[in-house]
């Protein structure tokens, strides 16, 4: 039953202490015991008071749906609304059947069995949201009224924030009541936002609540194995790999190895990727835990860690972060059009003129990534490099980027950037036969070669981490170790 593996991730009530919400609870407890109370008086005092609203006569029922040890399968009839949203109704927690241990589950049961008894009358409706859309104007669709817009959007404006980001196409359902009057009230109110959440807005003691519910999902780990024939899409393509995943493995490799230059037929890869599943299906490949990739002959290892700010980091098995402070390419979609060759003749003025840079050749307009943090050194025009950028990365290092069409809007002279940011764009100012990059890279004032210069490793883990690191990676380690032939395919 799918509705049931749902648990609670989030609690965002307007600020409201753990007190206030036993506070609440506890009332309803005494709102029941008092409503059993006038139950029992009116079943016993007068069959002839028939004419009893049917909003009240069924919250004088209310409390005998509560009852403890009431066998799991009537609860869950009582949790399922009559025509239940696709979204579905939280598991609510303490309503497992199970004998209750002390009054607080006891109160809980009471509290839940009387929310699920509520439940169980909602009238259900969905609209769908249309381009334009606010609450004031769908709300009136299912025959709500701006005072439940009011209402609703007087809950914590953070905690309703996908109620006030709603796209078009997204699926409300409204859980309604018939009052007294003949109006309807709002008692629920449930949104998908993804695969694995919903938003939920409930109404408890006359106050609504909102708090986004997340799906329990089932990590699975799973071995894939792919070898290079052609491209490395192809071959995720082939070992069941989606292009997210393909993706993350070239970026964690992609400090080691070129993808675009250095992988060769016969490289192969191994992946122990953690895949999400709800009642079996998939909805997320999850991360890769850990990663073998063989490229010449060499095999590059990556385990994942994540630090106690859920952080996720990928690193060597001794701890070496897997990023380098430079990126080896500041232009990832490109072909090199020229290399670093000290006795160069210049293709334009056809003397003997080294190449102290690499050239990236790449459509006019293609972004141009800083390879490091730095600080902009030069901004502007230099001769036959035309429009160019010079960074400064710490003491020793600079690298310089030529042939631009134009900046990235907000790079001056004298800012920082960050590894991987856009500082300009591909074009052909200066000396330049077409469009490229023009990239060099120098360590203490020299050019180096950019595509084989030594690149300084980032931060490798912290110490205090190594423990806890050792105990999550060992395992990976011995079963990225299992020859590819003998492994099993999948394993829990
Ligand atoms: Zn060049």
């Amino acid at each position: 039953m799918k509705r049931n593996r749902l648990i609670r991730q989030t609690y965002q009530i307007k600020s409201l202490s753990d007190t206030k919400i036993l506070s609440i609870k506890y009332r309803y407890f005494v709102g029941l015991v008092v409503l059993s109370v006038i139950g029992f008086f009116l079943a016993y005092s007068s069959s002839s008071d028939t004419q009893n609203n049917t909003s009240q006569s069924r919250n004088l029922n209310l409390p005998n749906l509560a009852i403890k040890n009431t066998p799991a399968s009537s609860h869950r009839s009582l949790i399922d609304s009559p025509s239940p949203p696709k979204t579905s109704a939280p598991r609510l927690n303490s309503i497992s059947g199970k004998k209750l241990k002390s009054i607080e589950d006891n109160r809980q049961e009471v509290v839940t069995g009387l929310e699920a008894a509520r439940a169980s009358f909602l009238a259900w409706d969905k609209v769908t949201v249309k381009s334009g859309d606010n609450l004031s104007l769908i709300f009136p669709r299912v025959g709500l009224n701006a005072r439940d817009v009011y209402l609703v959007t007087q809950i914590d404006k953070k905690a309703i924030a996908p109620l006030l980001n709603l796209k078009p196409g997204q699926l409300i359902h409204f859980g309604t009541l018939m009052q007294k009057d003949g109006t309807l009230s709002l008692e629920a109110l449930k949104v998908a936002l993804n695969p694995i959440e919903a938003f939920h807005v409930r109404k408890v003691n006359e106050v609504y609540y909102a708090e986004t519910i997340k799906l329990e999902v089932d990590l699975i780990q799973k071995q894939i194995t792919g070898k290079i024939d052609s491209s490395l899409f192809e071959a995720g393509l082939i070992a069941g790999l989606t292009d997210k995943v393909v993706m993350e493995m070239a970026h964690i490799f992609g400090w080691d190895i070129d993808f675009a230059l250095d992988l060769r037929k016969g490289d192969h890869f191994k992946l122990i990727l953690n895949e999400a599943f709800i009642d079996g299906n998939k909805v997320d490949d999850g991360n890769i835990l850990a990663a073998d990739f063989t490229n010449r002959g060499k095999t590059f290892r990556a385990i994942r860690f994540v630090d106690s700010r859920g952080l996720g980091r990928y690193y060597s098995p001794e701890g070496d972060s897997m990023r380098k402070t430079f990126n080896r390419t500041p232009v990832p979609l490109s072909r090199i059009s020229s290399r670093f060759n000290p006795n160069r003749k210049h293709p334009i003025l056809k003397t003997n003129r080294p190449h102290r840079g690499v050239d990236y050749a790449a459509k006019k307009g293609t972004p141009i990534l800083a390879t490091g943090d730095g600080k902009i050194d030069f901004i502007g025009t230099k001769g036959g490099y035309g429009r160019t950028v010079i960074l400064s990365h710490g003491g020793k290092y600079t690298t310089l980027y030529a042939h631009m069409s134009r900046y990235k809007k907000g790079i001056r002279s004298g800012k920082r950037v960050k590894q991987g940011q856009t500082i300009g764009y591909i074009g052909s100012s200066g000396l330049a036969t077409g469009p490229h990059l023009h990239y060099e890279f120098r360590v203490n004032g020299t050019h180096r070669n950019p595509l084989t210069v030594k690149l300084p490793k980032a931060e490798p883990l912290p110490k205090k981490y190594h423990v806890q690191f050792k105990a999550q990676a060992t395992p990976l380690i011995t079963q990225l170790d299992i020859p590819v032939n003998t492994s099993l395919a999948q394993s829990r």
